[in-house]
Order: C-alpha cells, then sequence, then structure tokens
C-alpha cells in the first residue's frame, strides 16, 4: 500500500494508509460500518487541518478524493468547522472489535499491532503518528464482558490536549471525565472559584475491576502510570507519569462504565465532598475556556459544534 504513495510526509502517509485499511475493513463485511468509516474521516481531516494547513482531504486522499467524498460527503463538508469528540485511532479499535470479536483479545491485539508496524516501517520519523501506543483492557471479574481502549492518537502536544478536552465534556463517561478535569489541563488539582478548595473527581473502582494495558509497539504489559493512578486509584510501582487523560485506560473503563451500569454503581468517588454539582459545572467551564483557547491557538475559529457522523442504513462499498 505505501509504494503507491509519493507523498513523504508521515503525517499524510499514515494517514491515507489508516483510511485505506477502514475502507478495506468495512468493504469486506457484511455488517453496517460506514458510521465508522465516516467518524475516522472527520476525526483525521480534523487532526490535520489544525496540525498543518497543507494536510488538506486532497492532499491526504489524491487520486481517490471525489470517489471517497461522494460516498462520504459529509466529513468533507464538516471537518474545518466541527470538532471530533475522540482521537482517530479509537475509531480503528471499534472497527477491530466489531469485526474480532469483543471476547478475542489476543486476536484484538494483533490485528491492531500489524497495522501499526506497517505503519512505522516506512515512517520518515520515530514521532508516533496518528496510532496509538498503548491498548488497555478494562472488565468486573474474570469472565466478564472485555471492555477496550486505546491511547490518544495524536502527535502534537496541541492536538492531544483539544481531544482530551473535547473528550473530557463530550464522549467519556461522566466518572472518567471527572476524574481527568480534576488535573486537566492545570497538572496539579484545580481549585475552586474560592482559590482555597481543591476540587477532586478522581475514582475508586470497584474491588473486582481490573485494569490491563499493553504496548502496541512490543506487545509488553504497561503498568498504569502515576497519572493514571492518581485519577483511578490504580496501584503501580512506574514513576513514569503521561499526560492526563493522554493513557488507553480513560477509554477503556469510559466504555466499561457507559455498558454496564451494576459496575458503574459500585465507583466511589475519592472525596465527595469536593465533587459537588457547582464544582463539576465550574470544572467544566474551566474546560471549555481552555478549549477555546487552544482552537484560536491552532486556528480553528469556529463555534465549539462537536461533529455526528453519518449513520447510513445502506453499506457503501469504495473501490480500493
Ligand atoms: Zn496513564
Amino acid at each position: 500500500m505505501a509504494e503507491e504513495i509519493i507523498e513523504s510526509d508521515d503525517f499524510v502517509r499514515n494517514a491515507y494508509i489508516i483510511i485505506n485499511e477502514m475502507l478495506d475493513l468495512s468493504n469486506h463485511t457484511t455488517e453496517d460500518t460506514t458510521v465508522l468509516v465516516d467518524e475516522i474521516l472527520h476525526s483525521i481531516f480534523f487532526l490535520g487541518t489544525i496540525t498543518n494547513s497543507a494536510y488538506t482531504p486532497k492532499k491526504i486522499l489524491d487520486v481517490k478524493f471525489a470517489e471517497i467524498k461522494a460516498l462520504y460527503p459529509k466529513p468533507f463538508e464538516c471537518y474545518s468547522s466541527q470538532l471530533p469528540r475522540r482521537s482517530p485511532f479509537s475509531c480503528v479499535l471499534d472497527m477491530i472489535v466489531r469485526l474480532t470479536g469483543q471476547e478475542n483479545e489476543k486476536g484484538i491485539q494483533t490485528t491492531l499491532q500489524r497495522l501499526i508496524d506497517d505503519l512505522r516501517k516506512g515512517a520518515k520519523s520515530d514521532q508516533k503518528c496518528l496510532f496509538s501506543s498503548a491498548i488497555c483492557i478494562s472488565q468486573a471479574g474474570q469472565s466478564s464482558v472485555k471492555h477496550y481502549g486505546v491511547s490518544m492518537s495524536t502527535s502534537t502536544r496541541d492536538a492531544r490536549e483539544i481531544m482530551v478536552a473535547v473528550s473530557c465534556c463530550h464522549e467519556w463517561d461522566e466518572y472518567v471525565a471527572g476524574a481527568v478535569m480534576t488535573y486537566f489541563p492545570n497538572k496539579k488539582k484545580n481549585k475552586s472559584k474560592d482559590r482555597k478548595t481543591e476540587i477532586d473527581g478522581t475514582i475508586r473502582l470497584p474491588e473486582n475491576v481490573k485494569c490491563r494495558a499493553f504496548s502496541l509497539l512490543d506487545g509488553k504489559v504497561k503498568p498504569p502510570c502515576r497519572s493514571c493512578a492518581n485519577l483511578f486509584s490504580l496501584k503501580t510501582s512506574t514513576i513514569e507519569k503521561w499526560p492526563y487523560g493522554n493513557c488507553a485506560e480513560s477509554e477503556s473503563l469510559s466504555n466499561l462504565f457507559k455498558n454496564e451500569a451494576q459496575v458503574k454503581n459500585r465507583v466511589e468517588l475519592q472525596t465527595p465532598m469536593s465533587w459537588t454539582a457547582e464544582y463539576k459545572e465550574g470544572a467544566k467551564k474551566t474546560l471549555l475556556t481552555f478549549l477555546k483557547n487552544s482552537l484560536k491557538k491552532v486556528n480553528f475559529n469556529q463555534d465549539m459544534i462537536v461533529y455526528t457522523p453519518t449513520i447510513s442504513g445502506e453499506k457503501v462499498n469504495v473501490h480500493i
């Protein structure tokens, strides 16, 4: 696949490979997965436009531009005016989970690793570009349903911060969002308006909930980092600390809570007194102001409307 591309830039190259892979997977299943293709097109085009104005859909898709635009028009209309809820690789994860089967953990991991190997093989730089470096599996008890998540698939600090902010406000379960909002964007615990009280939405997981994370670069076990230990009271011995909200644990736990109400009901706030409706509202306001300013920095001067992918009843096949 990569040989057809003359473009030397990793963003454009990886974007093309990932989109092609999603179209290929969507073509080879009887399931209607067009909503995921629509969503990833928008998410990638958005990241392209805020990263470098030269990364246009035309540049990314090259000779396939017209065909893909005709089949999925909405991402092309909205990528420069609306925000994605999650970073692109989360759509790849969803697609692979649907096609491989929710319980086939090894199969999901291997398929994602294979794609990432392809992306890294021909890359010009070592920088992670449009793919995630970790996957996390959360479940309540050993024989219960597995819920997956991947780390942020962004390659610049601005893009990562924008995606963490949008995911907090519009995508993640309220407990995950609350925990992340405690430390994000300020790294230290955010303070309430009177500047005295520390607001704290961090959580304690029910005893039987386990998170296991693996590197998608080498398949090795990844213990939770210090930030995730702070957010979700996970035990760890590592000193590694990734930016708040960046890791695969957030998406994976969010999927667990969204899908299993009886597990979510047993989640406890670390300090319930400091996470009242008023404090929560204040934290969200701070975050929205931060998001607005971050978007301005990358020349995105639109209202903060979130994109809704097209749900198609009919399957669309693209010739790839
Ligand atoms: Zn972490």
